[in-house]
């Protein structure tokens, strides 16, 4: 079954209010088996609302629509969808009822306009707005379902959780969907393409795989829909390992659960502590550990080295390796390694020095160069890295390989 979400507001085309509502519907439909077939904007304007509904009437099935259900002359969704369904406005008993008991609550007045607002279409199927004056309408013609909903979030979200969902749900046998996740981090995407083409080439034609990437992570899915749970479930499994064969040495988790929590469990699992020496990160790696209830555990501190002064003081780096390979280099990551394994006094410490630019950069160096490394008493290891020029994106990165690199020293010991 196809459905097509329907915003309709001057304020999401002149970029006033963002579209939350077609992201949250699409969500709550994907999950009991609606496949969303496209998103639509369009003002408040008749010829508009008209045009995307003819659209949407023709190759989709359901049809969720948002917006224009307001009280003032600028919200014309109900007349609109009124006539384009041939019924008449007729005032609604219960839909007034609502409104006297928010505005008796409120201690206020009901105005004409909002008088007006109990008048419904006397062919759609009413939804009562548990949040709000204005209630949903659910229009059927045919086998298709048309729902207009008030924009406001939350008066929107109770509508679909306890009136759309239940209604599809029953009117409907949806398929059942099966998703796996595998969460990488450290690999591009295409990378990870490459490692899955034999996947790709042999995988049945409705399992779907979909890359989702984020700052120095990518999100695998695995999608499979059908009838028959048990079925469903086998075939999962063997996609499954067939996927983590290929990508196992980029995968930190099959459950959502951040990098930093991963990393965490691994040094409370090993006993051991870390702390960490940052000079182009300025303490943001300290902050993704801290951020894991419970890191108080293994976390000792962090020496914000950002100066070459408190990489000599504070870590010990010796002037003549500044001087002879500069603070961005790989024997003076080295040495704020030893520097914070001795003051901090850990078993491992991470140490970061990089150009998070825009300055600073040279044809040597140029912005976006990154080392990192990871040690213990017995082994070190430093990466050369090439970012991007973008500091704040190079800053987030070098967190995200640090834990990286601190994952993969720790799952070697
Ligand atoms: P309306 O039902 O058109 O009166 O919308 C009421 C309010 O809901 C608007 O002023 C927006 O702040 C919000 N809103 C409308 N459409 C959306 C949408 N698609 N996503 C998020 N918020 C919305
Ligand atoms: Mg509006």
């Amino acid at each position: 079954m196809k459905a097509t979400i329907l915003s309709i507001g001057d304020e999401l085309l002149i970029g006033q209010t963002l579209n939350t509502n077609a992201h949250w519907m699409s969500q709550q439909l994907t999950a009991i088996g609606v496949d969303v077939l496209r998103h639509v904007s369009v003002s408040d304007k008749r010829a508009e609302i008209v045009g995307a509904l003819d659209t949407a009437m023709a190759d989709t099935q359901v049809i969720l629509i948002t917006g224009g259900l307001g009280p003032t002359s600028d919200d014309i969704t109900k007349d609109v969808l009124c006539e384009y369904f041939g019924g008449a406005l007729v005032f609604n008993e219960a839909a007034y009822e609502n409104i006297r008991q928010i505005f008796n609550r409120r201690n206020r007045e009901i105005s004409e306009a909002t008088r007006q607002v109990a008048f419904l279409p006397d062919n759609c199927l009413p939804i009562q707005n548990a949040f709000g004056t204005a209630a949903g309408m659910l229009f059927r013609r045919d086998d298709r379902v048309v729902v207009s909903m008030p924009g406001v979030p939350y008066e929107m979200k109770a509508m679909v959780e306890n009136g759309v969902i239940p209604y599809l749900q029953s009117e409907f046998t949806l398929p059942l969907i099966l998703h796996h996740h595998f969460y990488t981090a450290g690999v591009g995407e295409t990378q990870l393409a490459e490692l899955l083409t034999d996947f790709e080439k042999n995988k049945p034609a409705d399992m779907g795989l979909a890359y989702l990437p984020s700052v120095g992570k990518v999100r695998l899915r695995l999608t499979l829909k059908g009838q028959d749970k048990a079925d469903l479930q086998s075939r999962m499994q063997a996609a499954r390992e067939t996927v983590y064969a290929a990508v196992k040495a980029h995968v930190y988790a099959e459950e959502d659960i951040p990098l930093e929590q991963v990393v965490g469990r691994l040094l409370a699992e090993r006993g051991k502590t870390l702390g960490t020496a940052e000079s182009c990160t300025g303490g943001y790696i300290a902050h993704l550990i801290t951020s894991v209830a419970g890191s108080s555990d293994y976390f000792k501190g962090s020496i914000i080295a950002y100066s070459n002064e408190i990489k000599q003081q504070v870590l010990g780096v010796q002037a003549a390796t500044l001087e002879a390979h500069g603070a961005v280099s790989e024997q003076t990551v080295r040495e704020m390694l030893s520097g914070a394994l001795k003051v901090l006094d850990t078993d491992v410490a991470i140490a970061v020095s990089g150009v998070a630019g825009p300055g600073g950069g040279s044809e040597e160096k140029p912005v976006g160069t990154v080392y990192i490394g990871v040690a213990d008493a017995e082994k070190s290891v430093v990466l050369r890295h090439g970012f991007t020029n973008n500091r704040e994106r190079n800053i987030q990165l070098s967190g995200v390989l640090a834990l990286v690199m601190l994952k993969n020293f720790l799952q070697d010991r």
